[in-house]
C-alpha cells in the first residue's frame, strides 16, 4: 500500500518583509523551501503582497474585556484599590459570560495576526475560578488557531485579600494555568500577614509552573521586589520560567543602573513585558535585549474598567511602541514590529516566524510597501495563516 501523498500549499505571488515576490511553500505546518516532489499542491494567490510573520500578545487580560459589549462608562478612579473594585462591578453588570467575552476578544485578535498569547485571568473570591475557566474554554476552541498560555492572576492581592492563596492554590492544581501571577508585593501587597512572593513562588515550584508578576512600583519599592524575584528564581531554579510584567521601576532606570539592573535579570533569566503606556513607561527593549534580558511586547486591558481603550491588535501595539518611543528611523520602526513578532515568541517559548525554510508557516499578507511603512499605516490583515492553514480573510476568522 502507498502512503497518501503529502499536500504543500503554495501562497504564491508574496513579498516577505516587503522583499521581491516570490512563493511560500507550507508542508506539515513549516515552511519549505520547495514544492516536494509528488506533493498535492494547493494554491493561494498572494496578489504580490506583503508577508509578516504573525505577533504574540505577551501579556493580555481576557477575562476583564467589554469587547462586543455595550459601552461601559468609566468612573475616576485612583490607586489598584479602586480600579479594582471596578473589575468587580464592570465583571457583574456584563450579560455576558467569561467565555463568550474572552472567546470574541481572541478570536478578534487572532484574525489580526496573533499567533499566541500569554493570558492573565482574575483569581480572587470575587470570582473563584470563573475567570481562568473561561478563557481556558475560549482557549479550547481556538487550539490551532491561537496558542494560549494562562496565568492565575491575584489582581486583589494575595496578602491583603483572605482566600486567594487557596484559590491560587486550587487554579495551579487545575491543569488550567501554566503561570501564577502576582502583583506589587512591596506595595499594593504588602498591608497584611504573609509574604506573596513566598506564596507563589511555593506554588509555582509545588506545580511545575512559571511566574508572572505584574510590577506597576516605581524606584526602590520596585527595584528591591525585583531583586527578590531574581534571588528566589535563581534559588528554586527557575531560570526561563519567571517574567516580570511592566517593570515600570526598570523603564525609569538609565546609564549603568539600567545595565546593572538588566545584568542581574539576564542573569536570573528573568524576562519583561511591556504594553509601551507611555513614553515614561515602555522599556528600554533594545537596551535590553542587547544585555540579554528576554522583552515581550503584549496589550494588557482592553476596552475594561480600568480604561477604553486597546483593541488586541498587536500590529497596533507596536504602533504605539513607536509612538511612545518618538520613533524616526525605519530600524526603528522595524525594532517595535520585532518586538510584537520576537520578543513575545522567545519569551513563550515560540520558535521564530522568520518566514524562512524550517519556520513554522505563520504569517500574515497585508497591502504594503515595506515594513516601517506597515507598522504606520496598520493596513487590513487580508489574510492571516496558522501553521500553513489560512484562518483568517479581511480581518475575520474563516
Ligand atoms: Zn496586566
Amino acid at each position: 500500500m502507498t502512503p497518501p501523498p503529502r499536500t504543500a500549499t503554495l501562497f504564491h505571488d508574496v513579498r516577505p518583509f516587503g522583499g521581491p515576490a516570490r512563493d511560500l511553500v507550507a508542508v506539515d505546518g513549516l515552511l519549505v523551501a520547495e514544492v516536494p516532489p509528488g506533493a498535492v499542491v494547493e494554491r493561494v494567490d498572494g496578489g504580490g503582497r506583503l508577508a509578516l510573520p504573525t505577533l504574540v500578545d505577551a501579556h493580555i487580560h481576557p477575562d476583564k474585556t467589554s469587547w462586543g459589549e455595550p459601552w461601559h462608562s468609566r468612573r475616576p478612579a485612583h490607586g489598584i484599590a479602586e480600579y479594582v473594585a471596578g473589575d468587580v462591578e464592570l465583571a457583574r453588570a456584563l450579560p455576558t459570560p467569561v467565555a463568550e467575552r474572552a472567546l470574541r476578544l481572541m478570536s478578534h485578535a487572532a484574525a489580526q495576526g496573533t499567533r499566541a498569547m500569554r493570558a492573565h485571568a482574575d483569581v480572587a473570591p470575587a470570582y473563584g475560578l470563573s475567570g481562568i475557566e473561561g478563557v481556558a474554554e475560549a482557549a479550547r476552541k481556538l487550539a490551532g488557531i491561537v496558542d494560549v498560555e494562562l496565568v492565575a492572576f491575584p489582581q486583589h492581592g494575595v496578602v491583603r485579600t483572605p482566600g486567594v492563596t487557596e484559590l491560587l492554590a486550587e487554579a495551579a492544581a487545575s491543569g488550567l494555568v501554566t503561570h501564577i501571577g502576582g502583583i506589587d508585593p512591596a506595595g499594593f501587597d504588602a498591608d497584611g500577614d504573609g509574604d506573596q512572593l513566598g506564596t507563589v513562588f511555593a506554588l509555582a515550584e509545588e506545580h511545575g509552573l512559571g511566574l508572572d508578576i505584574h510590577l506597576h512600583d516605581r524606584g526602590e519599592q520596585g527595584l528591591a521586589p525585583l531583586r527578590d524575584i531574581a534571588a528566589r528564581t535563581r534559588a528554586l531554579g527557575l531560570r526561563g520560567r519567571v517574567s516580570v510584567a511592566h517593570a515600570f521601576a526598570v523603564a525609569g532606570l538609565s546609564g549603568t543602573e539600567l545595565d546593572e539592573t538588566a545584568d542581574l535579570l539576564a542573569e536570573a533569566g528573568i524576562a519583561l513585558t511591556t504594553v509601551a503606556l507611555s513614553a515614561t513607561t515602555i522599556l528600554p527593549f533594545r537596551r535590553l535585549a542587547e544585555r540579554g534580558v528576554r522583552v515581550g511586547l503584549g496589550s494588557d486591558g482592553v476596552r475594561d474598567s480600568w480604561s477604553p481603550f486597546g483593541d488586541a491588535d498587536m500590529l497596533h501595539r507596536a504602533w504605539l511602541a513607536a509612538w511612545a518611543l518618538d520613533a524616526r528611523l525605519d530600524e526603528e520602526l522595524e525594532g517595535c514590529f520585532r518586538l510584537a513578532a520576537d520578543g513575545g515568541a522567545e519569551l513563550l517559548g515560540l520558535p521564530k516566524a522568520d518566514l524562512r525554510p524550517g519556520s513554522p508557516a505563520d504569517f500574515m499578507l497585508v497591502d504594503g510597501e515595506c515594513v516601517p511603512q506597515v507598522v504606520v499605516d496598520l493596513p487590513r490583515r487580508d489574510l492571516v495563516v496558522r501553521a500553513g492553514r489560512v484562518v483568517a480573510r479581511d480581518g475575520r476568522l474563516v
